[in-house]
């Protein structure tokens, strides 16, 4: 089948966009898959700027990427929430910063009452809309089987399908005959 999966996609968006020494976010950490797949994107001279709300994922994904003998320019990772993204994010790297990707919902074999949330992901993402220059890319793969999911779906979708078009190209991926809400992508580009 040619047709991808959303995290698949996802990672195919990320890899069209990001060069080596680009500075790149990674809204949700978790286990760190998403950040190594960035680490290794934008090589030893990029910038990585990591976030979750739990402490354990901060120190997953920083083994991750010890494990796989990662090397960067710099690397931020924070037991911050992504709301907080302008002030993890070091105003000297706005103009490298080329791709960020939130992973919603929660942590697959963690505890699912800590999920992402409607207010904090919409606060993120108008963040980076300002921050990030022209050509960036925001990525956001949504789990709506769960009841925040939905909300979090229907805000993102209120919000990013009002974004005007001379500014933004806003595009939807989703498989539309799955059962059990299969995880669709949300794709900014800044014009
Ligand atoms: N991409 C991750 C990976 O490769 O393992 C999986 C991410 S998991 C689906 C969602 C993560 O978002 C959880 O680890 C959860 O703790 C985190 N999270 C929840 N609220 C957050 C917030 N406000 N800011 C940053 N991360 C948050």
């Amino acid at each position: 089948m040619i047709l991808k999966n959303a995290l698949s996609f996802s990672h195919y968006l990320l890899q069209q966009k990001v060069q080596p020494g680009n500075a790149v976010i990674d809204a949700t950490i978790g286990n760190g898959h998403d950040t190594l797949f960035l680490a290794q994107l934008i090589g030893q001279k990029g910038h990585l700027i990591g976030c979750d709300i739990q402490e354990a994922a901060v120190e997953a994904t920083r083994k991750r990427l010890a494990d796989a003998n990662i090397s960067l320019a710099s690397l931020t990772l924070s037991a911050n929430g992504h709301e907080q993204i302008t002030q993890l994010v070091d105003p000297q790297l706005y103009a490298k910063l080329t791709a960020a990707i939130f992973n919603l919902g929660y942590l697959p074999g963690g505890d699912k009452t800590i999920t992402t949330t409607t207010d904090s992901t919409l606060s993120a993402v108008k963040q980076l809309l300002k921050m990030m220059p022209s050509g960036g890319l925001v990525v956001l793969t949504v789990y709506y089987g769960h009841h925040q999911g939905k909300l979090e779906k229907e805000a993102l979708h209120t919000f990013t399908n009002a974004l005007p078009q001379a500014d933004y190209a806003v595009l939807n991926y989703q498989f539309t005959n799955q059962k059990n809400d299969p995880p669709m992508i949300i794709a900014i580009e800044i014009k």
